[in-house]
């Protein structure tokens, strides 16, 4: 099946007789005849739910969808994007352990990782991702355990050089993770270009509408863990906490999702509710008509932009003459998201009249959404930072995030137009 068709037919397959839509079970627990069953659960022998902390049938159903339109081996939801990155490296990592992550991420994952992570004793070193190989690789230390990256990134929209990425992480024995948010698996598949694993804030284009907050991790099962054993002791020695087992023994190519379940989601809880689980699938089954949507609606809005002289610049990877499109066009030709960053001429002040002027086109701490909505890092999400800071965190103080919707485009560059006169 293409990924289309995967949107709709993966993940719940109804026997005879059974609901066509996706059942929410709706229970924190799970019934057994004997207590040897139970027991055997407990011990990882068996393999059934028996508490929803840990893992619910309709949250794996929605995970294994995930899993098939990413080419993974194995998926598991968490409650948020922010989940599935922190699990995705604890998983691991752990105190004294060391990663190597491009600078332009998220500015949630930024200080995921700058700040909480670095309490718990994990370090890591942001690096330009536009540098050649042989400087990345003098990154790399005894005690490096990762590498990580995104596709696009929020709010600068760059691409990711996968193919480099993948070179550096695996000739040094580890795994490459790639936040595949903003491309999603309809434009994008990782796993195709060396990622090892993908995780999502499914609160973006999975979902689409706004509705959800969730996350999901996706793994490959190609990384050899037992290859780089000494690297990766939770994987490759006994756990005492699960009567020594050893996971990548034990479980092959599904043991970096089934330690994440056993041990981070019994200990840490970030599961997703069945309920939002649900929504999530809904979201899901539409999601290969609303990309290509939303990829038209924003190359026709990025030309527009470029064109009108009130704009200062457009980025946008699939715009002709962009810096990164020949990336995009390497590793997403049928489009990358419908995301974009510009500035209006004239600094913030124009920025702030700009904004202030649009109808239905909406302020909002949101993004990848059906509906167009914008944001001005500058006086939003990165307020607090001044303009020295934001460029060190290669954010232009005039820089405006649009994520354009599946609108009719010409009602999108109406309402651009009609603000920008206001200026
Ligand atoms: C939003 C976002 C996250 C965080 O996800 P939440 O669901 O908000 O926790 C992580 N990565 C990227 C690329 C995002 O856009």
């Amino acid at each position: 099946m293409k990924v289309d068709t995967k949107c709709l037919h993966e993940g719940w397959k109804p026997k005879q007789g059974e609901p066509r839509q996706l059942p929410v079970y709706q229970s924190t627990t799970f019934k057994y005849d004997t207590s040897e069953y139970m027991g055997k659960l407990f011990d990882l022998e068996a393999s059934g739910y028996f508490y929803t902390r840990l893992q619910n049938p309709t949250n794996d159903f929605v995970a294994e969808k995930i899993c098939a339109m990413e080419g993974g081996v194995a998926a598991m939801l968490t409650s948020s994007g922010q989940a599935a990155n922190f699990y995705a490296i604890f998983n691991i990592c752990e105190a004294g352990d060391h990663f190597i992550t491009s600078s332009a991420i998220y500015g949630g994952t930024y200080n995921l990782f700058n700040v909480t992570m670095r309490k718990m004793g994990i370090e890591c070193t942001f690096v330009d991702q536009s540098l050649p190989e042989e400087e990345l690789a003098k990154y790399f230390k005894p005690n490096t355990k990762a590498v990580f990256g995104e596709t696009i990134t929020n709010p600068t929209v760059t691409v990711f050089d996968f193919e480099k990425f993948a070179r550096l992480a695996h000739s040094h024995g580890v795994p490459l993770i790639v936040d595949n948010t903003f491309a999603t698996p309809v434009n994008c598949r990782p796993f195709e270009w060396g990622a090892d694993i993908v995780t999502h804030s499914t609160t973006k284009y999975m979902d689409g509408q706004g509705v959800t907050v969730g996350g999901c991790i996706v793994d490959s099962g190609n990384f050899d863990w037992m290859a780089h054993k000494d690297k990766f002791p939770g994987l490759c020695t006994p756990d005492d906490s699960y009567h020594g087992i050893t996971y990548a023994e034990r479980f092959g190519k599904g043991a970096y999702i089934t330690k994440a379940t056993a041990q981070l989601m019994r200990d840490l809880g970030s599961i997703q509710s069945p309920q939002n689980a649900f929504y999530l699938n809904l979201g899901l089954e539409t999601l290969s008509v609303r990309m290509e949507r939303h990829c038209k609606n924003a190359l026709k809005v990025a030309k527009y932009l470029k064109a009108n002289s009130k704009i200062d610049w457009v980025h946008f990877a699939d715009l002709e003459g962009d810096e990164y499109n020949d990336l995009a066009k390497k590793y997403m030709p049928n489009g990358t998201c419908g995301v974009l960053a510009f500035a209006v001429k004239g600094g913030r002040e124009n920025s702030i009249k700009f904004m202030d002027s649009l109808n239905f086109i909406s302020i909002a701490t949101h993004v990848a959404d059906a509906k167009s909505c914008l944001l001005h890092p500058a006086s939003h999400t990165h307020r607090q930072l001044t303009d020295e800071q934001l460029r060190e965190a290669g954010v232009a103080p005039d820089l405006i995030r649009l994520s354009v919707g599946i609108e009719d485009a010409d009602d999108i560059i109406a309402d651009i137009e009609q603000a920008l006169a206001n200026i």
